[in-house]
């Protein structure tokens, strides 16, 4: 298997561990955008957004309920973050199995780049 997260999920390439149960994984991202930015990644490989069916409706909305969690634990909640989840290359996706970036700790700017 190629797939990069595929890979840290397995504990082949390692990564630093923000949370973990059956069905999700949360790590620190190697190159960090923000004083936070932790990657919430199914353990499920799902290429892009484009890829979601009806079937992954309750991973995806737990994914959500996960972050939330993660950015209260984090200390984030009440001065903002931002979640990003890129599709495809226009939006600069460069790892094919989804992932929702938790952005935050310093103010950010709108529109994106
Ligand atoms: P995206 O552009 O949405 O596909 O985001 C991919 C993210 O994965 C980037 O923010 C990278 O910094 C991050 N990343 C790539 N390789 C690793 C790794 N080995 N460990 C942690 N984060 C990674
Ligand atoms: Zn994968």
């Amino acid at each position: 298997m190629e797939c990069i997260f595929c890979n840290i999920l397995k504990g082949k390439i390692p990564s630093k561990q923000v949370y973990r149960d059956e069905n999700y994984y949360a790590f620190e991202d190697i190159n960090p955008q923000a004083p936070v930015h932790i990657l919430v990644v199914p353990i499920k490989h799902i290429p892009t957004v484009n890829d979601l069916t009806e079937t992954d409706k309750d991973l995806i909305s737990e994914m959500f309920l996960l972050a939330k969690k993660i950015a209260k634990e984090k200390g984030i909640a009440e001065s903002g973050y931002r979640l990003v989840l890129n599709c495809q290359k226009d939006a600069g996706q460069v790892i094919y199995h989804i992932h929702l970036h938790i952005i935050g700790g310093r103010a950010m700017k709108w529109p994106p780049g």
